[in-house]
């Protein structure tokens, strides 16, 4: 089968199949060999991983991904999409397509079935992200990691830390599962169409457990979201402000001060492990 990460051999299959674009689904294939054994290398992947594969396009990666992987399980939307990667992974047996939307689809199970955990390799369609990722780690679906194309400024915000114009929710929720690194910035030439935007492949190693305690996960998180949703506000205006979090104002600076941290405070001074402190002091003074 042709390597289809040269453009010349892209261009020839998508010819072949009159193949037209869905913008609504992100499709920018990736046609650069190099980049696609970067992301083979910082995936780590050998004959005893199961790796699902999230949007396979024309099956470039896919081909990559089986011949190191024990089993590749490929998950495509597109179905003018599902009879040219009938075709090119026809030599491949290690390789299960299945014709379905991630987001509807019970990745637990697929992971339970397989009796370890999966290692998710992709080049996302960058209109559903975070839902992606956010999905895999809230549904605890077993992972050993996720190693994935993603917007470089979305891979920038994941992996940012206090103090930075990137910090954000993202961040800290991303980091409450996994440890981010961005592993190889890929510039728009090495797609087919070219995408707008820079792009980034970020591994992202699942924790076993997470690197703060808290007693209320759903707390932490709605804490979080509500400090980042009026980021130029002190963290007491926000979250006090917040109605629907339920916390009342005068609780919230002794809080803080308990913490030994300003009244006058922004949320993006705060690193995961102080959002999680914060957020145990007052889950204990509802109790
Ligand atoms: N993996 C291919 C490559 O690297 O050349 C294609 C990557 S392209 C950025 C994203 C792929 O995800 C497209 O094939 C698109 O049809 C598919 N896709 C988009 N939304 C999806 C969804 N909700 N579920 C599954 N696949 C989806």
């Amino acid at each position: 089968m042709a390597e289809l990460g040269i453009p010349r051999n892209t261009i020839e299959v998508l010819q072949k199949y009159h193949f037209i674009f869905q913008k609504k689904y992100g499709q920018n294939f990736l046609v650069d060999p190099r980049v696609l054994d970067r992301i083979m290398d910082a995936a780590e992947i050998s004959r005893e991983d199961c790796v699902l594969e999230i949007g396979p396009g024309i099956g470039t990666m896919t081909q990559y991904l089986a011949e190191r992987a024990g089993e590749v399980v490929a998950v495509e939307i597109d179905g003018n999409l599902i009879p040219i990667l009938q075709d090119t992974l026809s030599g491949y047996e290690n390789v299960r397509l299945i014709h379905q939307d991630i987001l509807k689809m019970d990745v637990k199970r697929l992971a339970e079935e397989r009796g370890k955990p999966l290692k998710v390799v992709a080049n996302l369609p960058y209109y559903i992200t975070t839902p992606i990722i956010m999905g895999l780690f809230e549904e605890d679906v077993p992972l050993q990691s996720i190693t994935v194309m993603v917007q470089r400024e979305v891979a920038e915000r994941m992996q940012a830390g206090p103090g930075t114009k990137e910090y954000g929710a993202l961040s800290l929720a991303v980091q409450y599962y996994a440890k981010p690194e961005i592993v190889a910035n890929v510039p728009p030439n090495c797609f087919i169409p070219r995408p707008n935007v820079g792009s980034a492949v970020v591994r992202l190693r699942r924790y076993g457990t997470p690197p703060v305690q808290v007693t209320d996960e759903r707390k932490l998180f709605a804490i979080i979201r509500a400090a980042f949703n009026q980021r130029r506000k002190t963290l007491a205006n926000s979250l006090g402000n917040a109605a629907a979090l339920g916390i009342p104002k005068e609780k919230i600076v002794p809080a803080l001060e308990k913490m030994g941290l300003c009244a006058a405070i922004r949320g993006e001074a705060l690193t995961l492990e102080q959002f999680a402190v914060f957020s145990n002091l007052l889950s204990e003074q509802d109790s």
